[in-house]
């Protein structure tokens, strides 16, 4: 798998025991982040080992569902029936860590202007068992 993926998962992701909280904390309005009880890192994608000092102390942590949009294309293929193309596929960094990426749609808003460096937030569209986190702008960052 790329560091770097440039578009949203095609297929839905399979749940796994590390990943398990991130799909499915949008349930309870939470973006649940693995995180380091003994340093604090955030660790993603989720796994259940720090690579900052290497505890296993890791476990899903709610943030604040901020973050800031990294890096960002149009998308004009339809993967998702409920979204209307054309849509935003962005790697967003949360506001905790900016090394926490997330690839994502930037949604309720007209994609054409979406730009690098603006203010988002989290929001949930469930799809089948999961809840995908999406982000729409800041209300509070826009002029
Ligand atoms: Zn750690």
């Amino acid at each position: 798998m790329s560091s770097q993926p440039s578009e949203f998962p095609r297929t839905l992701p399979a749940l796994d025991l590390d990943n398990e909280a991130f799909w499915t904390g949008g349930k309870n309005g939470e973006l649940l982040i693995n995180r380091c009880d003994d340093c604090g890192y955030y660790v993603h994608p989720p796994t259940g080992f720090c690579p900052s000092c290497e505890s296993r102390d890791v476990r899903p942590q709610p943030v604040s569902g901020r973050g800031e949009i990294v890096t960002m294309t149009v998308n004009y293929r339809a993967w998702f029936p409920d979204i209307p193309v054309p849509y935003v596929v962005a790697m967003v960094a949360i506001e905790e860590q900016q090394d926490v990426r997330l690839i994502t749609n930037i949604v309720d808003c007209d994609p054409l202007s979406v730009e690098i460096g603006d203010k988002v937030r989290v929001r949930f569209e469930q799809v089948e068992d999961l809840w995908i986190p999406l982000f729409f702008p800041d209300p509070e960052a826009r002029p």
